[in-house]
């Protein structure tokens, strides 16, 4: 008896052993661990398929995928920002994936046209104002920032970070570049102080009187408004208002964080099902949730904080475009004189 079942257990473990080792996906993740990680349990629960989470800086983890080339253990890669998805598609690390599930579940423009990368979770970078000094009705679009009357009164970060080089591309792609220019020599002479810090710093540099409009994306005011830890975050973030640009033309520029499955990827099978999960809604719901993010899939539903921005008309540019943009958006920005 007792023999029996050992031989049970030991064919159980087996096959169990043998399961585990083709059902599993390995990741590199520019984004926190704390942003992926339980939906990666969830998965593993819901289908039994392990999965491997590393998380680096972006640029290194495609550094790193490139140096690899086909010996890469990465199945999916993971990062924010089109331009930099774009990167690691001209970097030739990502396979072409057709999966009629991705292509219903995530709009056209939130997804590479070759199937090489598709959105996971969207952002909106957008005009934050200083109530006590500006109303909404003074603001209008992106180009009006450029604006003589916004002199010296607004902050905005560097140009060599890339969600301003991708904002600067959704210009290029509406208005050309000779325009974009102009555009950017403008802003250049309305900035309140040459750039400095992140998007969390400019929202505090405009609440704190320094500027009067500040450029930033959606999800650092919510985690500003909702910041336990820091109160003087949640005060900063109270003092402005979000106001939606462009509402009456192409909308207001939005970008995604997003992923794709590696080229060499041993496990592709697996990384498609886990790219499939992660736009589910269920799954979509806690992932725009928990970073204050807007879902890629529009069946999902917003957080109450996000809710309460209001809805809003987003740029439908294809994303693809954003990384398209990316080196003439750089060298403009450095004629313009945007340090
Ligand atoms: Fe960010």
């Amino acid at each position: 008896m007792k023999t029996t079942f050992k031989a049970f257990t030991l064919s159980a473990l087996f096959i169990f052993t043998t399961n585990s080792l083709s059902a599993e996906v390995n990741i590199y993740s520019g984004r926190k661990e704390q942003l992926i990680k339980p939906l990666l349990d969830r998965f593993t629960e819901q289908t039994g398929i392990k999965t491997n989470l590393v998380t680096a800086k972006a640029d290194k983890l495609l550094a790193r995928l490139k140096n690899e080339g086909r010996n890469t253990p990465a199945d999916l890669f993971i990062t924010v920002d089109a331009g930099r998805l774009h990167r690691a598609k001209e970097a030739g690390v990502l396979a072409s994936v057709n999966s009629d599930a991705l292509n219903k579940a995530v709009p056209t423009h939130l997804r590479d046209p070759d199937g090489q990368w598709v959105g996971l979770s969207q952002r909106a970078r957008v005009i934050f104002y200083a109530k006590d000094r500006v109303k909404p009705e003074q603001l209008s679009t992106y180009e009006d920032l450029a604006d003589p009357k916004w002199k010296k009164k607004i902050c905005i970060r560097g140009s060599g970070n890339i969600y301003n080089q991708s904002l600067v591309a959704s210009l290029i792609a509406a208005n050309g570049v000779e325009a974009t220019e102009e555009w950017a020599k403008g802003l250049v002479a309305n900035m309140a102080r040459p750039p400095k810090g992140g998007d969390r710093d400019q929202i505090k540099a405009a609440a704190a009187g320094q500027c009067d409009l500040a450029i930033a994306n959606t999800y650092y005011y919510g985690k500003m408004l909702t910041s336990k830890k820091d109160p003087a975050q949640k005060q900063a973030a109270e003092a402005m208002g979000l106001f939606w640009p462009n509402q009456n033309g192409r909308g207001a520029h939005v970008n995604v964080s997003g992923a794709g499955i590696t080229k060499h990827a041993k496990n592709p099978v697996a990384a498609l099902k886990l790219l499939e999960f992660l736009v589910s809604r269920e799954a979509q719901k806690w992932y725009a949730e928990v970073n204050f993010e807007y879902p890629v899939n529009p069946e999902a539903e917003v957080s109450e904080l996000v809710n309460s921005w209001g809805h809003f008309k987003s740029d439908q540019v294809n994303l693809d475009v954003l990384g398209k943009n990316n080196a003439e958006a750089v060298r403009l920005m450095d004629r313009a004189g945007w340090k």
